[in-house]
């Protein structure tokens, strides 16, 4: 099997206060981005095509081993995976999405995907179980319900698809739709989607807290 990964990496820094995208921002004197294309690559996908902002492609070029195929993002993570997902060749069997938010995901998390791929899933996603109580609240913020926590799970990247299924899913989804990850993307289109253990390690940088919570763990 033959896969290529695909960095999301064309964000804005703004919810973590950087003045630059939330990609380059340092962590242990690295930027996300690079962390990121270097978990899939531990994880055994060599080839990896990373979405970058327009008008920071100079300092990612900079930044970034020069293998990696550099792509113009979009406005939205949606938009910015469709653009990354055109370069990718017809020669790769599956393609993984990450997310260059996640710099510290363990190799066997992208090990786990690519077995389930290996072994027929068209699509897979790493999930965690929910841990704290989870409410629904009104605009007010008075909690009108509490969920069932038993069924829920967070889901992580890097996020496993069939090649050909993910390109005729982002095909059929209507220009300018915006959905959180790919998962939600072949749903659309009926795919089924399976799961594999994710890691808390491979948690999402949003805030600064979380920069820190990984230095902490870049150092353990
Ligand atoms: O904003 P959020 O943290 O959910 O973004 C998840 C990932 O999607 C990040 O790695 C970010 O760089 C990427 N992204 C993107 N293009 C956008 C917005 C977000 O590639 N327009």
């Amino acid at each position: 099997m033959h896969a290529v990964g695909i960095v999301a990496a064309a964000g804005s820094g703004l919810r973590l206060g950087a003045e630059q995208p939330k990609a380059l921002v340092l962590l242990a004197g690295r930027p996300l981005v690079c962390w990121a294309v270097d978990a899939l690559r531990a994880g055994g996908v060599p080839d990896v095509v990373v979405a970058v902002p327009a008008a920071d492609r100079a300092a990612f070029a900079a930044a970034l081993p020069a293998d990696v195929v550099l792509i113009e993002g979009g406005a939205s993570r949606t938009a910015s995976v469709r653009a990354a997902l055109a370069a990718v060749g017809k020669a790769a069997d599956a393609v993984l999405v990450h997310d260059a938010a996640r710099p510290l995901t363990p190799p066997d998390v992208v090990a786990r995907v690519l077995v389930a791929l290996a072994a027929g899933a068209p699509a897979v996603v790493p999930v965690l179980p929910v841990v704290d109580t989870t409410v629904v609240v009104d605009d007010d913020g008075v909690v009108t319900d509490a969920l069932d926590r038993e069924p829920l799970r967070r889901v992580q990247t890097p996020q496993g698809f069939d090649r050909a299924t993910l390109v005729d899913a982002y095909g059929r989804l209507p220009e300018g739709t915006e959905l959180t990850d790919d998962a939600a993307v072949v749903r659309t289109v009926g795919v089924t989607v399976s799961t594999v253990a994710g890691d808390e390690r491979a948690a999402k940088v949003t805030v600064a807290h979380d920069l820190v919570l990984a230095g902490f763990q870049v150092r353990a």
